[in-house]
């Protein structure tokens, strides 16, 4: 299928992707099925959640050579969310190591042979929400139509048999989700006010999409901590072709223009009193 591409995690060091994993051998077994893809000619990634355990060990140029070498085509590092049922705050980068993370994500896109994924910037390095922007929302195992990954409660599935347009256009709970992210930051909503997210599914009395059942429990226990949204510290991107591409294709629509707080995730927005109209 030309339009399928591996995506395969590293975590870091055998010790530490063990460890994440949960399983013996893992780093070991990554890289054979890694290299299995790559002998198979198929285009293959790799991602990192980068996070207290990995960042020295993998944000850097010698393990993106180490990749180069072995044939994969592109890399994504996105930033480590405690979220779910076993959560560790503990592991999660301080701003100053996000920042890190954005620098060497900027700089490897300008001087290294490989394309570097990003979900989370445009080409000024202004934060965004790509859920909160509609650019992208999220389809589970068992077909919930969800705001994002790491929002696993739904009111539509694509068991409906609507087209996308149509699920993501027309439901209500996924509109109040957009302009909800989009009233309170440039970040990521859930890290930084949980609280809001509680009250949209409450309000929309949205479904658990989890296999465990305890999405609700999982989001009331989170503490509100900082996300992408870093302002005055915008690393705007060096290479021109991610600059034009993500200026014409991967920006904020718009999204965060009709006047909102958005300069202290902190401020209060009312669910309750959100309008539902389409826009
Ligand atoms: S809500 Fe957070 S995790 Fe979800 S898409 Fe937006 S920034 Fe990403």
């Amino acid at each position: 299928m030309g339009n399928v591409t591996p995506l395969i995690s590293v975590e870091g060091t055998e010790i530490v992707s063990d460890q994440r994993r949960g399983k013996p051998n893992v780093l070991s077994k990554t890289m054979v099925g890694l290299e299995n893809c790559i002998r198979n000619k198929l285009l293959t990634g790799v991602a990192t959640s980068v996070c207290q355990t990995n960042i020295d060990d993998l944000v850097n140029d010698a393990w993106v050579d180490r990749l180069i070498d072995l044939g994969v085509m592109y890399v994504w590092f996105h930033t480590y969310r405690p979220v779910g049922p076993d959560a560790e705050p503990a592991l999660a980068l301080t701003p100053e190591q996000q920042r890190r993370v954005r620098q060497f994500v900027v700089d490897t896109r300008a001087e290294k042979p490989i394309a570097v994924i990003d979900a989370y910037y445009d080409h000024q390095g202004q934060a965004l929400c790509p859920a909160a922007t509609g650019i992208s929302h999220h389809i589970g195992p068992w077909g919930d139509v969800e705001p994002c990954p790491i929002v696993q409660f739904a009111t539509e599935s694509v068991e409906e048999k609507k087209s996308l347009w149509d699920l993501f256009n027309g439901s209500a709970f996924l509109r109040d989700f957009r302009k909800l992210a989009s009233h309170s930051t440039r970040g990521c909503i859930v890290l930084e006010r949980p609280d809001l997210i509680a009250e949209l599914v409450d309000k929309h009395q949205a479904r658990d999409s989890t296999a465990r059942g305890t999405a609700a429990e999982e989001l009331a226990e989170m503490q509100p901590r900082s996300s992408q949204w870093d302002p005055g510290h915008e690393i705007p991107e060096r290479n021109r072709l991610y600059r034009l591409a993500k200026k014409h294709w991967f920006q904020d629509f718009g999204a965060y223009d009709d006047g909102l707080p958005l300069h202290q995730s902190t401020a209060r927005v009312d669910v309750t009193e959100m309008t539902s109209d389409a826009s």
